[in-house]
């Protein structure tokens, strides 16, 4: 019985199993989104989980050519797009800001110098990002500047928001108790997250009016809704998302035939997605890669392992996907 076994040893219960366990005490199961929502909100909000000490790694972790590609990716769309207002560049789920430090980094070599507005909700990742990036935090995208273009950024964000499940039959599933441990009462055969579905949208409606652009990379199927992708990371490794909420990372994955359409219905185009894979060789991972050998020979081999960890159809290659929301009267973008 882990789980009893920290309560008593905190000592006051108010750990998120602890939590959990009360309110299900109190008022019966729960649905799997209110499970997800509050098991993540503590995870993030307690610890760093990125890299090898932690739980899992991201692309911009891996290299810098993730980021870099993305700020090329930015700047070539705004130069094209030739808006005369200042744009913001903005991040939703940022980690620990490399990503924005280098898209920031290659946006600059193309004279692109964008304010900053990172969304993020974890005290933790936000001091993490403060040491890469000098910008303005906000809890959600409510706040966000309502004028000039927005250059918006989402890795690895989307599959961290909550989803409902249900059954074969349609019915919601839940989350209860059974002789102390958490339990899903039935077998996943669809998933929404209606929580994505309005982050989208609204971010949609922004773009459509102050121009801009978003990518967004994740993992999910190219077409069609995931069934059953509800899964816990811990230590690099599959763990059970009912035990220890919030102390693993659950993440479910994305369904980007629905934020595409939420994207649509709110007057952006909608581009993609694509492979990781494919848009990082379109966008030219290879000669930048090739550049970084060039500038540091004893290094590589391991510059080389890391742009075939990013593209590679049996590591990161295929399962990301990378999908863009573009205002109407914006060019089309690169690398699809
Ligand atoms: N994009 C980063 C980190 C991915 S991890 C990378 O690629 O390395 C998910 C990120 O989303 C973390 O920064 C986490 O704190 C943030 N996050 C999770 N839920 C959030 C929410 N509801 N609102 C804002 N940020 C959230």
């Amino acid at each position: 019985m882990k789980g009893f076994d920290k309560l008593s040893a905190n000592g006051e219960g108010d750990s998120p199993d602890a939590r959990l366990r009360n309110r299900i005490v109190r008022e019966g199961s729960i649905s799997v989104s209110d499970y997800m929502a509050e098991a993540n909100a503590h995870y993030y909000a307690t610890r760093d989980p990125l890299g090898a000490e932690g739980d899992f790694t991201t692309a911009p972790e891996i290299s810098q050519m993730f980021g870099e590609l993305v700020g090329v990716w930015l700047a070539d769309l705004w130069s094209r797009a030739r808006a005369s207002a200042g744009a913001y560049y903005v991040e939703i789920g940022p980690g620990r800001g490399t990503l924005a430090q280098d898209a920031l980094r290659a946006m600059s070599g193309a004279g692109l110098a964008p304010r900053v507005e990172l969304v993020e909700t974890s005290p933790v990742l936000r001091r993490a990002q403060a040491q890469r990036v000098s910008a303005c935090w906000h809890d959600d995208l409510s706040t966000l500047p309502a004028e000039g273009p927005l250059l918006v950024v989402a890795n690895e964000f989307f599959d961290a928001l909550p989803v409902h499940q249900y059954g074969a039959d349609g019915r919601e599933l839940r989350v209860g108790l059974h002789e102390g441990r958490f339990f899903r009462d039935g077998e996943a055969a669809r998933e929404t997250s209606p929580a994505s579905l309005a982050i989208v949208a609204d971010l949609a409606r922004r773009i459509a009016a102050q121009g801009g652009a978003a990518l967004v990379v994740d993992y999910g199927p190219l077409r069609g809704t995931p069934a059953d992708t509800l899964q816990a990371m811990s230590r690099h490794a599959f763990a059970d998302p009912f035990e220890a909420p919030g102390e693993r990372d659950l993440t479910a994955h994305v369904d980007f035939d629905a934020l595409g359409g939420a994207a649509r219905g709110e007057g952006v185009r909608v581009v993609g997605p694509v492979e990781q894979g494919a848009w990082l060789k379109a966008m030219g991972i290879d000669l930048r890669a090739a550049a970084l050998a060039r500038g540091a020979p004893e290094r590589t081999a391991d510059i080389m392992a890391d742009r075939d960890r990013l593209t590679a159809a049996d590591q990161m290659g295929r399962l990301f996907k990378v999908m863009a929301l573009v205002a109407r009267d914006w060019p089309q973008p690169a690398g699809f």
